[in-house]
């Protein structure tokens, strides 16, 4: 039996839970029971603090689904992110002392300060103007700017990783092999070939190409999912897209530039942490035949013998190339 003090008969008493159900919260629409201890001897309503945050506790949590509301777990991931205290976030945004403190212990937001969590939350560049704003004007301590602009660093390079994935990966066509685009397969690959070869950002293209349409050729599906475009020196990834590859998922090799009279020439060097039990026995084979054939040719000589293939002589510049020319491949990787 439930039993509670009821103010009005002014003795503990029994008690029932009756449901009101709440329809509309600060003008948003909603569905929330609300449980209301009824005192069995006097029929009126009691008020028990535990049972009216639980109430809270789901009004809120509806309220902030149906208004969009920034949750106490978001903001924390988002301080999490950045690594800066409830402290730092108020200065930064130059809010009251305890409002972050606040919001994180379940109070709603006002509306600006909502809409404002909401536009750092989803846009970076913003936040960080705010931060470089809050170190200008003094709100924040050097250490403090150092140590959230070191986050940025790392977030921007996600985000730069992110977006290279989402611009090569499309769904499964002749263009890229009938696989989609797999980038733990790509930085494998480049650490491997860069192992066995003196590799160049110039014929790193070439041994993927041929390596991509040589397997095309035996197993009807890439190794890699890259679409590649027919180019100047021969077939490369498309959009360029070597480029951020070789800046952004350098965790297998190292990229290290040279200037040569008005060249900048790229080398990979392999980290030798490369992991081939991604690929399986027969995409080995064909790794390693192209490998074999290519070792110790030239950027130039491989570059030319790409240009007597129909996939490059049929093909106008930044076409893609279909993954059918495999078929028709003149070099021969398996005498
Ligand atoms: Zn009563």
């Amino acid at each position: 039996m439930l039993t509670a003090y009821c103010p009005n008969c002014q003795k503990k008493h029994e008690y029932v839970i009756r449901e009101n159900l709440i329809e509309n919260f600060k003008g948003y629409p909603l569905k929330v029971k609300e449980e209301i201890p009824i005192c069995s001897n006097c029929n009126k309503e009691i008020f028990i603090p535990e049972v009216e945050e639980q109430n809270l506790i789901k009004l809120y949590g509806e309220y902030r689904k149906v208004a969009n509301i920034v949750s106490p777990a978001d903001l924390i991931d988002f301080r999490n992110r950045f690594n800066i205290s409830q402290r730092e976030l108020v200065a930064i945004l130059n809010w009251g002392k305890m409002t972050v403190n606040r919001y994180e212990k379940g109070a709603i937001p006002s509306s600006s300060h909502n809409d404002l969590l909401k536009i750092i939350m989803k846009d970076e560049m913003i936040f960080k103007e705010k931060v470089e704003d809050a170190f200008k004007k003094g709100r924040i301590t050097k250490k403090s700017y150092n140590k959230i602009k070191q986050k940025f660093n790392h977030s921007i390079k996600d985000m730069m990783k992110k977006l290279c994935i989402q611009s090569l990966t499309h769904t499964e066509s002749e263009y890229n092999g009938y696989r989609k685009f797999d980038i733990d397969r790509v930085t494998n690959l480049i650490g491997y070939i860069a192992d066995k070869v003196e590799l160049y950002k110039t014929n790193l293209n070439k041994f993927l190409w041929y390596i991509d349409f040589e397997n095309f050729k035996r197993q009807i599906r890439s190794i890699t999912g890259i679409q590649y475009m027919r180019y100047t020196h021969g077939p490369v990834i498309e959009e360029f897209g070597y480029n951020e590859i070789l800046n952004f998922f350098n965790d297998k090799f190292k990229v290290i530039e040279t200037e040569r009279g008005n060249n900048t020439i790229t080398k990979i060097e392999s980290n030798k942490n490369y992991d081939l039990s991604i690929f399986d026995d027969d995409e080995i084979k064909v790794i390693n035949d192209v490998i074999a054939k290519f070792k110790d040719m030239s950027c130039i000589a491989i570059s030319q013998r790409s240009h007597k293939e129909d996939a490059w002589k049929e093909n106008s510049d930044k076409d893609l190339i279909s993954y059918n020319y495999a078929m028709d491949l003149k070099e021969n990787f398996s005498d």
